[in-house]
């Protein structure tokens, strides 16, 4: 897979070593959030709206009410900056100074479309099985006053930068000597038990592609 370019807009100066531009890399990030963050600017405005994220190939999907600030900025074809992190771990340090996070975080540019027709519809399939694959053939389907209500917008990526922090405190060598505990806190995001809908039906018990997926008996 080939890299994002490094230009002005992408270049990490802090800490360059901890930068990557190559897809695997970024498209893992973005693979495994949930959810992203969206930076737009509207009349001089900045916005910055959390909303769920999928990825087809090189572009990312969105959805959301087709009235929403958001959705009718990207579907007139502006720009957008779309983050996404996961924090790994606190990182404690000797030092009050050098404590820090592990984590992953990409950065993606873009400007996008909406997406009309079977496109749309395979987006819509495509973001419920983001959330748990094998759902979108258990439940109802979306039908078509439903799939009128809601926008999809494809953005392919045109630039992105991904910044990774792994591994132990990088302490000033003579604070090694201390008698501070130092090391890391991992920090990992679970599925807990599942909790049925108080209004379930009777008899039905919680699917087998859930507790696979969610690693739970
Ligand atoms: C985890 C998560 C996942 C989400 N997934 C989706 C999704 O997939 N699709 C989708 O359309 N929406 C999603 N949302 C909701 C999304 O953040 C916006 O609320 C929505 O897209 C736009 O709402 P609006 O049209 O009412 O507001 P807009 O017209 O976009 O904004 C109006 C004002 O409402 C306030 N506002 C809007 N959203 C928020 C917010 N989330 N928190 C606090 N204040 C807010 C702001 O002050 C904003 O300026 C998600 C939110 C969260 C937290």
């Amino acid at each position: 897979m080939a890299d994002f370019p490094k230009n002005d807009t992408t270049r990490i100066r802090r800490l360059p070593d901890r930068g990557a531009y190559d897809k695997e890399t970024i498209y893992q990030i973005v693979d495994e959030a949930l959810i992203c963050h969206v930076g737009f600017v509207q009349d001089e405005r900045p916005f910055v709206i959390p909303t769920l994220i999928a990825r087809d190939g090189d572009a990312i999907l969105l959805h959301g009410a087709s009235s929403s600030r958001m959705m009718r900025h990207i579907a007139a074809g502006e720009s957008v900056c779309i983050t996404t992190t996961h924090v790994d771990g606190l990182v404690l340090a000797r030092s009050v100074f050098h404590h820090s996070v592990n984590y992953r975080s990409a950065l993606l540019f873009g400007s996008g479309s909406l997406l009309e027709g079977k496109e749309k519809f395979a987006a819509m399939a495509n973001f419920t099985n983001k959330l748990i694959p094998g759902r979108w053939d258990d439940a109802r389907q979306p039908n078509k006053n439903e799939m009128k209500a809601t926008a999809v917008v494809a953005i392919p990526i045109d630039m992105a930068s991904a910044k990774v922090r792994v591994g132990p405190p990088g302490d000033d060598e003579e604070d090694y000597a201390l008698d501070v505990w130092a090391g890391v806190l991992p920090i990992a995001q679970r599925f807990l038990t599942p909790q049925d809908d108080p209004r379930l039906k009777p008899g039905i018990t919680v699917p087998n592609y859930i507790r696979e997926y969610i690693g739970h008996e």
